[in-house]
């Protein structure tokens, strides 16, 4: 694909991809409350890792009519050795022996119900015929409506809502096949990419960029130090923002490090790992971005996908759990991957970015200012 330098899609280039099932729709977390098993004093509410932002989603971009100038796919559901590529047999053996049953917890935070599984290897399924597509050129970029998420999956455990880690085993697999040599993944969601950071620690071909609320989850990754390892050294960044940042903090941090950092990497294909939690309304994140801040932010990696790799650019739903709010920063999203004039109205959007302190604040500069300098001093950008 060719774009200009808007980043938006040229005329005659092959349509955006829409890949969801409503299978994804289906998985149950079961009666976790709000954030944890309710009690004596919890009163039980709908998980806040609920279908409903998701589907909201969907159903806004019929609403809107931007689907109907998509490419929309129904891909099939991951196969056990799809799943294999990253996860360990006796993972994969619990899974399934807890889905026949009575559900159970793929590990910290992870609970499912029967039937979870089948949407879990369909949100999978999503990533994989995705990044497929884009990677072998039948779309120019694609959106993958996965649920559950996967961004927190680790080979042995579920964690943080995610049961099967999406993008690592998309990326595996594609790279398995011979479809993708080098692969960028920046994960944007609130918290720390933690899956993608260790399934490929070790990987020189694969650098994993995850911009994230300091210490929020996981607790004990997503520190700058963390670099990778090995071969691998060098192809892992963190950069765990403060509590509070808003629209010059994440344009700070893109324009001054992440992009310029993918853009030395020099990827063929770039993923993102979306979550909207960093939006102003989410109830799990402290960060304060409306859903114009989302859209500049897919329009930065379009252009820089542009310019490293051919414009090759799959986005992966993460979290978000704002059910009114990330409807409208995913709608914002997928309308700059497709290039539409079809918008919607965000009515907090300005009022959000009148809020106070959205401004780049000085202890927020500092802390971009040395993560840049450090990185460049290892001669890690051009
Ligand atoms: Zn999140």
């Amino acid at each position: 694909m060719t774009a200009g330098d808007s980043g938006a899609p040229a005329a005659g280039s092959p349509a955006a991809g829409f890949f969801w099932h409503e299978r994804c729709f289906w998985h149950d977390p079961g009666a976790i409350g709000v954030f944890s098993a309710p009690g004596e004093f919890l009163q039980p509410q709908p998980a806040s890792e609920s279908p409903e932002s998701k589907r909201r989603l969907k159903n806004l971009l019929e609403v809107s009519g931007l689907i109907d100038e998509l490419e929309v796919r129904k891909p099939p559901a991951a196969t056990r050795t799809d799943l294999e590529r990253f996860h360990t047999p006796r993972y994969l053996d619990a899974l399934e022996a807890g889905d026949r049953g009575r559900g159970g917890n793929g590990g910290d935070c992870a609970p499912y119900m029967p039937g979870s599984l089948a949407a879990a290897r369909h949100s999978a399924g999503l990533a994989i015929a995705a990044v497929e597509a884009v990677a072998t050129g039948g779309l120019a970029n694609a959106y993958a409506l996965c649920r559950p998420p996967g961004h927190h999956a680790e080979a042995d455990r579920g964690r943080g809502f995610c049961l099967l880690g999406n993008i690592p085993v998309a990326v595996r697999r594609a790279r398995a096949l011979g479809q993708v040599g080098r692969v960028a993944i920046l994960d944007w969601d609130v918290h720390h990419g933690n899956g993608q950071q260790a399934a490929f620690h070790d990987d020189p071909e694969v650098f994993t960029v995850s911009l994230h609320q300091a210490g929020n989850y996981p607790l004990e990754t997503g520190f700058f130090d963390e670099q990778g390892t090995g071969a691998g050294l060098g192809t892992n960044l963190n950069l765990p923002l403060p509590p509070g940042c808003g629209l010059g903090a994440y344009d700070y941090a893109m324009t001054r490090l992440v992009l310029p950092a993918i853009e030395a990497f020099a990827p063929e294909l770039i993923v993102v790992a979306c979550g909207y939690d960093a939006c102003a309304k989410d109830p799990l994140g402290k960060m304060l971005l409306n859903s114009d801040a989302f859209a500049a932010m897919t329009r930065q990696v379009m252009t820089l996908a542009a310019s490293v790799s051919q414009g090759r650019l799959v986005v992966v739903h993460e979290g978000g759990y704002s059910e009114g709010y990330a409807p409208l920063c995913g709608h914002a999203v997928i309308q700059a991957l497709a290039g539409s004039a079809i918008t919607v109205p965000d009515p907090q959007n300005d009022e959000i970015a009148a809020w106070a302190y959205q401004a780049l604040q000085p202890h927020q500069r500092a802390l971009i200012d040395g993560w840049r300098d450090a990185w460049a001093a290892a001669g890690r950008l051009r």
